[in-house]
């Protein structure tokens, strides 16, 4: 008598779709399965050298495949600086390939910081500091590909501690770049008065790197306690009459039980205009994490839900479409003091910003207007607390709200939570980079989407390539100083 077969047994998990991603380990660009298991979304890949790896990278997979039909057709920038040929993600950038312009660049000006933080994914310390000849050349080419550019971020290393900092936000807005932003750690702007004085006049909007209101959480992501300096400096914003958006790293067991107590925050401080909440990016520096518990977009959303109240709900929530939409959702809201309307509430975003499953846009005399402002806010260029972001809510809202006609004072009534997973090399998918608006411009003319930047290797070449040509030119300048005029 023969045995009966072994029983066949169903996998634990869906198979999802195949993309292409990089090894943990030595960055190689690998295959990569996205799979479903217990309703979260995770990336499995092997390398042939290191093995396999995987990591989570949604914890809500309904969130997560719904996205997908947020996906607008991308804009071709005017003109690209590199080819094609070693393929995606190895040719930025950006290539003829790339799927979308910039919306958002960003120049690193320094690498140097007034603080050491142990989460850190631009690993600041030692290396280079731009010249503004450099930069200007830089933001013309941003101009030349772009025609028309939306935002420019200074960053870097800490842009405030650069000495030139003031003549570069000067030279963006003399190219017509439309908004000038700095990321910064706000120590210095809590400290200076002169250069709090000088950004006044400039009135950048301020990129305000804010984790929380727990001392340990400063203790845990930046290494020594910040609070107080971080209020101070909020605080001198507000009477400088320069907005800020606040920028909330946020790690499993450290602050996640903290974004509903930061959006509070944000809402009722008179500087805060928006809140972005970041989920940390396990590159440069960071501290040990677990690949299959990292927070992802869907973490923050809940929390922020469950934290607060009842005042939001999961759909105020929508993913943004001039990205690829996994990487990133918006919400807008209208404050008048305690009162608090998302403007998802007020008009169905889904029949305007769903590309895929739904193309009839509404019947109604302005939905074309409405879409076109929709898709300003639902984009990585739109920045709280400016009078086109105002503008174009209000165009969205139409008159379901009563708004204040004049848009100076109603930037100060419209808040934006935004919430932005950035790649890491666990969850690297060149679908999103493919498709990324968000551009480091670096020296030799080149767009380098973000996410690729962090963690393929370019980061790391482009600093060390800069460090040593400004070490060359020191040696060159000390030694010309020992020589006699011709
Ligand atoms: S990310 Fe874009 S620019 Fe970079 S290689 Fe891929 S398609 Fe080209
Ligand atoms: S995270 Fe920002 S503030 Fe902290 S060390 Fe890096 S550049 Fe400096
Ligand atoms: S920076 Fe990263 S997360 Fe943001 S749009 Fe680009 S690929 Fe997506």
């Amino acid at each position: 008598m023969t045995s009966p077969p072994p029983a066949k047994r169903d996998a634990d998990f869906i198979f999802h779709e195949l993309t292409r991603s990089i090894c943990p380990d030595c960055k190689a660009v690998i295959d990569a399965q996205i799979i479903i298991r217990n309703n979260k979304v995770y990336m499995r890949k092997r390398c042939p050298a290191h093995g396999w790896f995987e990591g989570i990278i949604s914890s809500d997979a309904e969130m997560y495949v719904g996205s997908v039909r947020f996906n607008k057709p991308g804009t071709i920038p005017l003109d690209f600086s590199t080819e094609v040929k070693n393929g995606c993600p190895l040719d930025c950038g950006l290539c003829p390939e790339h799927k979308q312009h910039i919306c958002l660049a960003l120049i690193e000006v320094n690498t140097a910081c007034n603080l050491n933080c142990p989460v850190c994914f631009a690993n600041a310390g030692i290396g280079y500091s731009l010249t503004l000849a450099q930069v200007e050349s830089m933001l013309d080419r941003f101009v030349e590909i772009e025609g028309d550019p939306e935002v420019i971020q200074f960053s870097g290393g800490e842009p405030t501690i650069h000495p030139q900092l003031p003549e570069m936000i000067q030279a963006a807005k003399d190219r017509g770049i439309r908004q000038v932003m700095i990321n910064t750690n706000g120590v210095r702007l809590a400290r200076d008065d002169r250069f709090l004085a000088q950004m006044a006049a400039l009135d950048p909007v301020v990129y305000f790197q804010f984790d929380g209101l727990r001392e340990e959480t400063y203790l845990a992501i930046r290494g020594e306690p910040l609070l107080d300096i971080k209020m101070l400096a909020l605080a001198r914003l507000a009477d400088a009459g320069l907005s800020a958006v606040l920028v909330a790293a946020i790690e499993r067991n450290v602050n996640t039980d903290e974004v509903g107590a930061i959006v509070e925050f944000g809402l009722r401080h008179p500087a805060v205009r928006g809140v972005v909440f970041q989920p940390v990016t396990h590159v440069g520096r960071h501290i040990p994490f677990d690949p299959m518990t990292r927070v992802t977009i869907p973490d923050v959303i809940h929390g922020i839900v469950d934290q607060t109240a009842g005042r939001f709900v999961l759909e105020d929530f929508v993913p943004v479409p001039c990205c690829f939409p996994t990487c990133q959702v918006n919400s807008y809201l209208f404050v008048d003091g305690d009162t608090v309307t998302p403007l998802p509430r007020l008009l169905d975003i889904d029949r305007y910003l769903d590309y895929i499953t739904n193309r009839a846009i509404p019947q109604l005399p302005n939905a074309a207007d409405v879409q076109q402002a929709l898709e300003g806010l639902w984009s990585a260029s739109a920045v709280a607390g400016t009078e086109h972001t105002a503008g174009q809510f209000e165009c969205a809202c139409g008159p379901g709200l009563d708004l204040p006609q004049d848009l100076n004072h109603l930037k100060d009534h419209v808040f934006q939570i935004a919430i932005k997973d950035f790649l890491d090399a666990y969850t690297f998918n060149v679908k999103q980079v493919m498709k990324c608006c968000v551009g480091i411009l670096t020296p030799d003319g080149r767009a380098i989407p973000f996410c690729a930047y962090n963690s393929v290797g370019y980061r790391e070449q482009i600093r060390e390539q800069l460090t040593m040509e400004q070490g060359r030119q020191k040696i060159t300048a000390i030694s010309n100083q020992g020589k006699a005029p011709a």
